[in-house]
């Protein structure tokens, strides 16, 4: 009689130990589908991160590092680093969450909230939860707030303040930053790469073509003295925008033309200057997309032919305007 009741406890035990595991495993496998797409890289999460991106809590109104914070700049997934919000977008609504009328274009997913009264707002690449968003109280004049958690996103300020910014990419960068240097009213031309899918990318991880980087420079300019169109039609001079993934004897999708815009006018002056070409019969293969998180390369990329000397192998300037 003992052993049948040890038994019969001992199968008690071993049922309730399956069906937690089988439970646990159900929570994981729900935060994993809506979590994370197979070929983005996951930053590590702090437990009080982790409560707000992940198990879509809320910070404290008026506690974040970013609810009164109005300096230039670009607001970062904290879990993927996708650009999410810029700050000429961002406006006091006074209740103690970074409030912003508008988001990059195609980074941030609306969907109903789960209390079916709300509509939550992720991060429309790696599904992290950033808050909640409101239309309709006439705050400004998109009707619109998207009321963000500051702690499930990084800021980084515009690295010079009343500097114009572009992002061009068009094969081998050593040869697009020689010539972007040396146009007037440039402040600063950073190589590196973007348009990519991990955190932090090595020379080498791009030459793989695993992770869709494109090899890219950063442009930072006096907007008193050039213009993105300006910049525009020298980076359209100083490559072949009509080949395909490659650039003279690069090969390769990082060495793709494309253009990555910071704000609405860009992305105009970017497609009206493509449309001029083809107009003059170029078949233009140049794409515009938005910028996403630019990585600085390898200190021995920057100013390759200021140090080495030389011309650039791949890069020639032909007027097509
Ligand atoms: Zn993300």
């Amino acid at each position: 009689m003992k052993t049948v009741f040890w038994l019969s406890a001992l199968l008690v035990l071993v049922i309730l130990c399956w069906g937690s595991i089988m439970l646990s495993y159900g929570k994981n496998q729900e935060a994993n589908d809506n979590q994370v797409q197979p070929d983005i890289e996951i930053n590590k999460l702090t437990p009080a991160e982790k409560a707000v991106i992940i198990d879509k809590g809320t910070e404290r109104p008026f506690t974040g590092k970013y609810w009164d914070s109005f300096v230039p700049g670009v607001y970062y997934c904290r879990q993927c680093d996708a650009p999410l919000y810029v700050s000429d977008d961002k406006f006091k609504s006074g209740c103690g969450w970074p409030s912003f009328d508008e988001a990059v274009p195609g980074m941030v997913k609306e969907q109903p909230d789960k209390d079916g009264v709300r509509t939550e707002i992720t991060c429309q690449r790696c599904g992290a939860h950033l808050g909640h968003v409101f239309k309709g109280e006439q705050m400004t004049s998109r009707n619109t707030r998207h009321c963000v958690n500051s702690i499930s996103m990084i800021f980084i300020p515009d690295s010079s303040k009343d500097a114009g910014r572009a992002i061009f990419a068009g094969g081998c960068f050593w040869g697009v930053q020689y010539y972007l240097e040396k146009a007037p009213g440039v402040i600063k031309v950073i190589a590196g790469y973007t348009g990519g899918t991990k955190s932090n990318p090595t020379y080498e991880e791009v030459c793989s073509h695993k992770t869709k980087y494109a090899e890219a420079v950063e442009v930072f300019f006096d907007p008193k003295k050039t213009s993105f169109e300006m910049l525009g039609r020298l980076f359209f001079e100083i490559h072949d925008p009509t080949q395909v993934e490659r650039q003279g004897p690069d090969i390769g999708n990082q060495y793709r033309s494309e253009i990555f815009y910071v704000n609405k006018d860009q992305k105009k002056i970017a497609e009206e200057l493509i449309a001029e070409l083809e107009e003059k019969g170029l078949k233009v293969s140049t794409k515009v997309g938005p910028a996403t998180r630019f990585w600085p390369a390898e200190k021995y990329h920057q100013g390759w032919y200021k140090k080495k000397g030389g011309k650039p192998y791949c890069h020639v300037y032909i007027k097509r305007f």
